[in-house]
This record gives structure tokens, sequence and C-alpha cells, in this order.
């Protein structure tokens, strides 16, 4: 309990607080970086800080603290966040304003980033520096690593560039530890299992023809109905015949656009664009095949062409493949253990509602969870935000896991 009572409540809280200060939307993630790199360099804690830039101007950042006979540890998290516009319109004129503004308002921290994941970022840094504090020395040998590029949104980034090119070997050294904690928000409980996911963009080209000749014309909007009827029915059979998953629900799709038509004309192109919802146990490869066969099934009944772009490539060409670590795997039971140590609570085991970058981790052989302060619920919307209680808690819990499971010695 030694380094988790080191931890410094007010200095984790205005690393937060000077951490949302500086943008990092991606893909402008460099100034962030760079104060990130510096936080550790200048604390006695970390025995390395380094950048690594997995493209020009967008780095990595790698950090280590300790080593020896202890077991190792990786702590990782992202260093991007999603953009602002939804955050100004809708604070416009108040004291939420300024999406960069760190307020405290009731005990929580308000701004774009605090909590995804700002927050999980300097909980790192500061559990590492309660070390210091201590006067000890992590037995094991601890590594941080903060990538760039994992938020979707931005055209043409959130690929997943910094995570890849690190675990490739092209950005710092290739990841290497006993177990893993990612640092994206899971209200503090330890989130074990996370869904996988694939975006299939389909498109419809038919022929557009003069509204009083539609006999000249091929109607893409018409296959396009009966493409979102016959898209639909499939994702209510994969409710009824995949088995639902006890810590992320059903598998399913769901239809996130749509585009067609404008003209008074026969429409003549049609878009549509879907997620589908993949649990443990599934293939990524099948998931795509059955939507590329009901695309052209349906648009050889209506003699339209067809084309289905998979656009979100993460840890496998077609999207993100999904993850799940045992409850009774060494790390995740000590993990729990420091949260009942630290908030006198039984640790919560739950699945993470969203897909991140934790199976890069594993396809290196390296187990790992979710695990930090902040509600994801909130996370991408104007009411981002984060309790300073539960940052503070969080980061303790996380000194006192680093403490029990790389061990701790007098340096
Ligand atoms: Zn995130």
């Amino acid at each position: 309990m030694q380094v988790a009572s080191a931890v410094d409540g007010e200095a984790v809280t205005q690393l937060v607080r000077e951490a949302t200060r500086i943008p990092s939307v991606t893909p402008n993630e460099e100034e962030f970086a760079r104060w990130a790199c510096r936080r550790m360099a200048e604390s006695d804690a970390f025995d390395s800080a380094e950048l690594f830039e997995c493209e020009p101007g967008r780095p990595n950042v790698c950090g280590t603290a300790g080593g020896g006979a202890g077991r190792s540890l990786l702590l990782a998290g992202h260093l991007d966040t999603v953009a602002v516009e939804d955050w100004s319109q809708h604070w416009a004129g108040t004291d939420r304003e300024d999406p960069f503004g760190a307020h405290v308002i009731d005990g929580e921290l308000w701004g774009r980033g605090v909590a995804d994941q700002k927050a999980g970022i300097c909980a790192i840094i500061e559990a590492v520096r309660a070390f210091g504090r201590a006067g000890l020395r992590p037995a094991g040998r601890v590594s941080t690593l903060f990538v760039c590029d994992e938020e979707s949104g931005q055209p043409g980034s959130g690929v997943s560039a910094g995570i890849r090119a690190s675990v490739e070997g092209r950005a710092g050294p290739r990841p290497d530890a006993d177990f893993a904690i990612y640092t994206e928000p899971t209200t503090s409980a330890i989130y074990t299992a996370q869904m996988g996911f694939l975006i299939a963009d389909i498109c419809y080209t038919g022929v557009s023809a003069y509204f009083g000749r539609p006999e000249l014309g091929v109607d893409a909007l018409r296959a396009g109905h009966r493409l979102l009827d016959r898209l639909w029915e499939h994702s209510d059979r994969l409710r009824e015949s995949v088995p639902a998953h006890e810590l992320l629900g059903e598998a399913f799709l769901l239809v996130t656009s749509v585009t067609s038509g404008g003209n008074i004309a026969v429409p003549g192109r049609f878009e549509l664009s879907l997620i589908r919802k993949i649990l443990p146990g599934e293939s990524l490869d099948d998931a795509a095949t059955s939507i590329q066969s009901i695309a052209a099934k349906v648009a050889g009944e209506h003699g339209v062409e067809c084309t289905v772009d998979f656009s979100a490539p993460r840890d496998h060409r077609f999207g993100g493949t999904p993850d799940e670590v045992a409850a009774d795997q060494p790390g995740v039971a000590a993990l729990a253990r420091s949260i009942e140590a630290v908030t006198g609570e039984p640790a919560r085991i739950e699945g993470a509602p969203y897909w991140s970058e934790k199976p890069f981790l594993r396809d290196l052989a390296i187990p790992g969870v979710y695990f930090a302060p902040g509600d994801i619920s909130n996370c991408h919307t104007p009411f981002e935000r984060l309790a300073v209680d539960e940052l503070v808690t969080a980061t303790r819990t996380l000194a006192h896991f680093i403490a029990q499971w790389c061990g701790a010695h007098d340096p």
C-alpha cells in the first residue's frame, strides 16, 4: 500500500488538466506526445522516455521504469482524441464552451479527451511517479506505450497506424510484457472482453433516367430498399443464431447511413454503410462473406452493379477482431485484488462496449485488459467528463497493482 499511498491526488488532477489543454485531435497528436514524453523524462521514477515517429510528425511515446526479477508490465494508451465541433456547438456561450478548458465543475473535469483517454495516460504517469515518491522502484520492467491514430472519424486516419508500427517494430521497441493494461475508460471496472467489428460501405450503381421514362433507367434506390430489408433480416437472424456473450451481449449489424437520389429522375446510385458487431468465437472473414453475398444477390435481382468496401481495417483487413481473456488469468486476478484493496469494494469484471487496440497486443502473446477511470458512454459527446475522485482512486489502484505485479524494491 506504500506506493498507492504515495499517489498525489492533486498532482494527477493537475496533470489531466494540463493534458486536456493540449488538443490532440487525430492526426495532430505531436504536441501532446511531446508533453507526455517530457513529463516522464523529468521524473526520477522513469529510466527512459522517447518519441518514435510512425509517420512524419506522428510519434508514439515509449517509457520504461524499473526492472529485475519481477514480472513485467505494459501500460498502454492512445494519444489522440475525437474532434470537437459537436462540443463547441452544444456549449456555446456557457462555462463549458471551450472543449480544452478542463474546468472542474461539481467535482468533475470537463473537456474533450479527459476520459478518452488523457486520464488513462496521466494515471499511468502518476502511478509510476508514485514509486519515486515512495523511494522505491518496480522490481520488474514497466513499459509505457502511448500511440497515435486510434480514434476513427477523421478521413484518412484512425486506422491504428501508431500501434501497428509499434507491434511491427517500426516505431520503437516491439512491446514485450507478461501482462498489459490499455487505459480506455472502464468506469474503473476490468474489461476482460471486447467486441470485434467491421464497417462495410456498399454501393449500388443503376442507370438514372428522366422521371417520365422510368423504363429507360435501372432504379438503384429500389434495389437499395430491398438490400435494407435483407440486411435487417440478417441482423435478426444473427441475434437468434449466434449465442449471446455473457459480457458483450448479442451479435448484430446496424445500418448507419443511406444516401440516394435527389434529382427528379430514376435514382442511379445508392450508398449504404453498416457496422457489424462480432463476438469472440465469430470470424470476421465469415461475417464479411455473408454481407458480400447478400449485397451481390440483391444486386443481381435488380440488375445493378455492386461494390462492397470494408473501410476500417484495424488488426484485420476487414476490421477489428474480438478479444477475451479469462477472469482467472493471473494479471486479471491481481488487478481485481488491487481494486479490492484500494476501494474496499469487489472488482467488477465487464465487457467493453467498444473496440480498441488490445488485440494487437494479444497477437504478440501479451494478455491484457482495459482499465481506467471514466465512462465511455459520455465520451465522443459534448458531455465527456471525469469525476476527480474516481481519477485519484484509479491512479492509486494502478500504482498498487504495479507494486503487486512487478514487485517493489528499495533502489
Ligand atoms: Zn479511446
